[in-house]
């Protein structure tokens, strides 16, 4: 057996790789340079631009680019008119920002348990956790992977929730032969460096409804309408009024992000070939290595992975999950972990949510690590991260 390298032995590789990394190329920072000469650079037609693109790459009808994908989940509990006494049902196995969301506004968060196999929102955890006071969704498509939206939209309709998702890993993504974007009442997506497409930091919400979209705009924007319906007959003012009508944030996204954008979108079709192919050349391999467990895939989504989970057996390795991701860093590979449930946070015990209430995502927490994902890793990148999960399982084994 190959010595570890934690313990001294010749690690896989001698330059470490990261789980994650963009990919910018010459044209994108052209495309950024080009905006930055001109007169806009914030607010101007590139904004627009990409806001017309993304309704094309997601099949919505509206689009709202903003700031970040926190503010775009923020953005929707505002639009879906949540507040104050008002329940949130969402997964703890995703970034905080899924759940804090609801706090922003007022409204409080309920956390559904997961599959065991696929690790998404379970529809029937879902169901159980409707109260009286369930207002709206959060699904997370957790690495890129559509949940189960046939099922989840059905118990939207029958008890009126707002469905919400949480797209921030799927962008590329479809469900049954629909792109993410067009399936739930609003999606919110990410375009954070570690994402499939970047804006540097950005985010974007769609609709197909005109009164969410004209609520998503508002909230995104300071509540400020322009020429607001008839001022022009009703009003002493000239052109130079606007109106304050409710109250938003400034969550805009600058021309230069969206100008980078869309310079990226017009590669997210083959960023999404090379990282189903990663993921295909992973699943093969792992099959056959005792210890790891991989992520189940539903047969409607057809999924452009933003991580690549796996999850350790404990029945047949005998290390922890500490021991497994240090010996991976040790032979440079550096794992991350997604995620710590939500409400281990100590804000949220604050709140007073405790552990065991979500026990099988708990469990999936208590294994699983994100190894290296994203198209721009060479087969021998991807060779070296199989070699050290191999060799790091084996030396585990009971
Ligand atoms: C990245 C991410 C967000 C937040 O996006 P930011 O652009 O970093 O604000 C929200 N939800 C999930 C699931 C994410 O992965």
């Amino acid at each position: 057996m190959e010595k570890l390298a934690i313990h001294g032995g010749t690690p896989v590789r001698d330059k470490k790789i990261f789980y994650g990394r963009q990919w910018i190329t010459d044209e994108d920072v052209e495309a950024v340079a080009k905006v930055l000469k001109g007169d806009y650079i914030t607010c101007g037609p590139s904004v627009a631009a990409l806001e017309k693109r993304l309704c094309e790459v997601t099949g919505a009808r509206h689009a709202v680019a903003v700031a970040n994908g926190t503010a775009a989940l923020h953005c929707a509990m505002m639009a879906a008119g949540l507040g104050e006494g008002d329940e949130v049902i969402t997964t703890p196995l995703t970034f905080a920002a899924s759940a804090n969301c609801a706090i922003y506004v007022g409204a409080r968060p309920v956390f559904a348990d997961v599959d065991p196999e696929t690790y998404n929102i379970d529809p029937d955890s879902i169901e159980d956790r409707i109260t009286d006071h369930t207002k709206a969704i959060v699904a997370v498509d957790y690495t890129g992977q559509a949940v189960e939206h046939d099922r989840i939209k059905e118990i939207c309709k029958e008890h009126d929730l707002t469905y919400v998702v949480d797209a921030a890993h799927a962008i590329g993504t479809k469900y049954d032969g629909r792109p993410e974007g067009s399936i739930g009442d609003m999606t919110c997506f990410s375009f954070h460096p570690v994402k499939t497409v970047t804006s540097g930091e950005g985010g974007a919400i769609t609709t197909d409804d005109p009164e969410l979209y004209r609520k998503l705009r508002l909230a995104s924007q300071h509540g400020i309408v322009k020429a607001p319906a008839g001022f022009e007959t009703d009003s002493p003012e000239g052109i130079w009024y606007y109106e304050m009508q409710t109250l938003g944030y400034n969550y805009r996204m600058t021309d230069f992000q969206a100008a980078l954008l869309i310079s990226q979108l017009s590669r997210l079709d083959s960023f999404s070939d090379r990282r189903k192919e990663i993921v295909r050349t992973y699943d093969e391999a792992f099959a056959d290595v005792p210890g790891i467990i991989i992520q189940r895939e539903i047969p409607k989504s057809d999924t452009t992975r933003h991580l690549y989970v796996i999850r350790l057996d404990r029945e047949t390795l005998k290390c922890t999950r500490r021991e497994f991701f240090d010996a991976m860093s040790a032979e440079n590979v550096q794992c991350q972990v997604h995620y710590i449930p939500v409400y281990y946070f100590p804000f949220y015990q604050r709140l007073g949510y405790s552990r065991g209430l979500c026990p099988v995502a708990e469990k999936i927490y208590d294994g699983i690590m994100s190894i290296p994902l994203y198209p721009m890793m060479t087969d021998g990148d991807v060779r070296d991260v199989m070699r050290a999960v191999t060799k790091v399982a084996e030396w585990y084994r009971k």
